[in-house]
């Protein structure tokens, strides 16, 4: 039977963490019973440098309960970082990554591990229905998913950051030593064969987002920029383009200048100025943040510092 790790990233979720360990508690529990997977599989909570109550309530967790248990990162590290630190430091043969909100239905791990028993090495979690987000956040993310497939990204529409994983894949993805991380984009890069379990996303019990408006745009510009060529290629485009518009506009002056005489207008001029230099810039600009994810990726700085760990028995450390 195969060892399964449940990784559950937490910023700052003191208000539905007693309701996630319960719930996540009966759930492998009964797993474990209906023997779908091994007895030694665990719950394993990743503390993201959470400022509330979150560490001491895992903490007891931990103390309570074998099934449990707990990275503690140095500092907020970021969704991201913290999923990787949860699947690269715990030992197991399948790992599931789910939020701690639990906003993803854990009830469809048992359908996961079918997938996998079935020969799959990931399967991804895809919500159903988007009817319990804001208009704004459903609209903005179906255009970004729209946007990302017209510009080549392979992305599984709709999935986030729900999905299982077998220790092959988890051991592939250590091959992908990108510092800027958007790991729903990198996963389908692994390849393997793979499948989709779908649900639908309930609304947040306690707590609030800890993906505020900024955060949620930095991770999407990750995607794009993280994937694609193709804005600095827009940029090139763009340059031609407004060499051909400059071409026209002389051929314009040239034959104003011949039919009617020269005219002294600053109208044209500045906004001439005004565009070109705003096109300019914002060439300039996409251009360095390429720059900066270089200088980012360069540096190999780590993803996640593991500063305690709680609940690791010496034969689950040598994975
Ligand atoms: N999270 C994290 N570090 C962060 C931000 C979020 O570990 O810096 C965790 C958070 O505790 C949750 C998951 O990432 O388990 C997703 O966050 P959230 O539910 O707030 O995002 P949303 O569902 O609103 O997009
Ligand atoms: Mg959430």
């Amino acid at each position: 039977m195969k060892k399964l790790a449940i990784i559950l990233p937490c910023y700052n979720e003191e208000e539905i963490l007693p309701h996630t360990i319960k719930k996540m508690r009966a759930l492998l529990s009964d797993l474990i019973k209906r023997k779908k997977v091994a007895k030694d599989s665990r719950i394993c909570f990743v503390n993201d440098g959470s400022r509330d109550q979150t560490w001491p309530i895992i903490q007891k967790a931990c103390a309570e309960d074998k099934l449990f248990c707990a990275l503690n990162l140095s500092r907020n590290f970021g969704h991201q970082g913290a999923i990787l630190a949860g699947m690269y430091d715990v030992c197991a043969d399948i790992y599931v990554t789910i939020d701690a909100d639990l906003q993803d239905n854990p009830d469809c791990i048992a359908q996961m591990l079918e997938k996998i028993e079935e020969g799959c090495d990931i399967v991804y979690g895809v919500r159903d229905s988007r009817h319990t987000d804001s208009f704004f956040k459903r609209t903005s993310a179906t255009l970004y998913y729209r946007l990302l497939k017209l510009l080549g990204v392979n992305i599984v529409y709709n999935h986030a950051d729900f999905r299982m994983m077998t220790r092959r894949a988890v051991e592939t993805l250590k091959q992908f030593p990108e510092r800027n991380l958007f790991l729903r984009a990198i996963v389908p890069l692994i390849g393997f064969k793979s499948a989709r379990v779908y649900y639908d996303r309930t609304a947040r019990q306690a707590g609030e987002t800890k993906y505020p408006f900024c955060k949620m745009v930095a991770l999407a510009w990750n995607g794009v920029s993280n994937f694609s060529i193709v804005p600095l290629r827009l940029v090139t485009f763009l340059g031609f383009f407004v060499c051909f518009l400059s071409v026209v506009f002389l051929c314009f002056v040239v034959y104003r200048w011949s039919v009617r005489g020269t005219i002294v207008g600053w109208a044209s001029m500045v906004t001439i100025i005004t565009v070109f230099s705003g096109v300019q810039l914002v060439s300039l600009g996409i251009i360095g943040e390429y720059l900066a994810k270089v200088f980012v990726e360069v540096k190999k700085r780590p993803l996640f510092i593991v500063e305690d760990k709680i609940g690791f028995n010496e034969e689950s450390q040598d994975c």
